[in-house]
């Protein structure tokens, strides 16, 4: 898929546009006075897979807080900041890598100039992002998308008179139609890269398919440099691992350890749910530096094919368990014992990974 190119900007040290790989952000559920609870949400979704943290700064004790979650945080942060221009100015004054700003809560013309300089002087980036639910009512004449648009387009004025072009762009609407078609606008009209999002998904089972959807769609158009999938859920986690998901899906995040495994049927050799969710917990915590597929399978019908196209395979059979690496069956198995062998033959595989990096990296 073709990619449509953008400038290219760092949010600390992550890139997002140009030809870096798109990148998940997630968001706080805590407020970051809490700061050790802000800092474990943080290490949370780093884990499940965020590359970028925005954590919403509603007033200045937040933002104490804030500077010092920045202090430990694993993920660049972006401050997500509403009806308070002093507030933004504070935060970009305090080296937060991103402020986030929303056309619909920004009224300051004045501190606008002042933020952008300040901006300039570091290295912060300026992510500008309209959302469906806080459009000013003057906008919305013309229907959504061109709302969501005009107000993008307003809200850019000053950077760009300011040659500053550190910029993130973003335009959510809780509908998908609408989503997609603002998303081919703003890849159309501007340079910038773009975060990509349906706001207010929803909860479980309903967020995640509308979001993968709209961000599958637009991803496969070759638009988007950043995503977020918004779900209703007491911590970013879940939204985290949806996100990268939507990536492998459309073949935008190779890297880490992909499972693949059969829905299971009635000719089912053995417990393959359970052994899916078992290895699954258990490969939370290992990290390759290439990417992995694992084939989980259940029975002789699909299991050996699968099995043996995966970097590391299993194909379950009457009690034991077929044992593929890279192609090849080097043993068969109690069901009993496949988990710690699969386990034992990652860990192997990574190791030789990482020994071949080394060798390569002091020829
Ligand atoms: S691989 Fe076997 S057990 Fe799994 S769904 Fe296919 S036929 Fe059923």
């Amino acid at each position: 898929m073709k990619r449509e190119k953008t400038l290219q900007i760092y949010l600390g040290s992550v890139a997002i546009g140009g030809d870096s790989s798109v990148s998940v952000e997630s968001m706080g559920r805590i407020y970051p006075g809490k700061v050790e609870e802000c800092l474990s949400e943080i290490r949370a979704a780093a884990l499940a897979g965020s590359d970028c943290f925005r954590i919403a700064v509603p007033d200045e004790e937040a933002l104490s807080g804030l500077i010092q979650v920045k202090k430990h945080s694993p993920l660049p942060l972006i401050a997500d900041i509403h009806f308070s221009p002093a507030l933004a100015l504070k935060a970009a004054q305090a080296g937060i890598d991103g402020i986030r700003l929303n056309p619909g809560t920004w009224k300051s013309r004045h501190q606008y100039h002042q933020l952008i300089e300040c901006l300039k002087l570091g290295n912060g980036v300026l992510r500008l992002g309209a959302n469906t639910g806080s459009l000013p009512s003057r906008f919305q004449k013309k229907g959504r998308v061109e709302a969501l648009l005009d107000s993008i387009i307003e809200i850019l004025e000053v950077p760009q008179k300011k040659n500053f072009n550190r910029i993130i762009l973003s335009a959510k609407s809780t509908d998908i139609d609408e989503t997609i078609e603002i998303y081919e606008r703003l890849a159309e009209i501007f340079p910038y890269p773009l975060h990509v999002g349906l706001t207010e998904a929803g909860e479980g089972l309903e967020g995640i398919i509308k979001s993968t959807i709209a961000l599958g769609t637009i991803l496969q158009k070759g638009i988007g440099n950043n995503i977020r999938v918004s779900l209703t859920s007491p911590n970013p986690v879940l939204e985290s691992q949806v996100a990268v998901q939507i990536l492998r899906g459309v073949g935008l995040r190779q890297k880490g350890i992909e499972v693949i495994s059969c829905p299971t049927c009635a000719r089912t050799r053995g417990d393959v749910v359970s052994f899916v969710k078992e290895i699954k917990e258990a490969i939370q915590l290992i990290t390759s530096p290439s990417p992995l597929r694992l084939a989980i399978m259940g029975c002789e019908v699909n299991g050996p094919g699968e099995a043996k196209e995966a970097d590391l395979g299993l194909a379950f059979g009457k009690s034991t368990a077929l044992l593929f690496v890279r192609g090849k069956i080097i043993k068969t198995i109690h069901q009993q014992d496949a988990l710690p062998e699969l386990i034992k033959q990652l860990q192997l595989m990574i190791t030789n990974q990482k020994t071949k990096e080394e060798e390569e990296n002091t020829l």
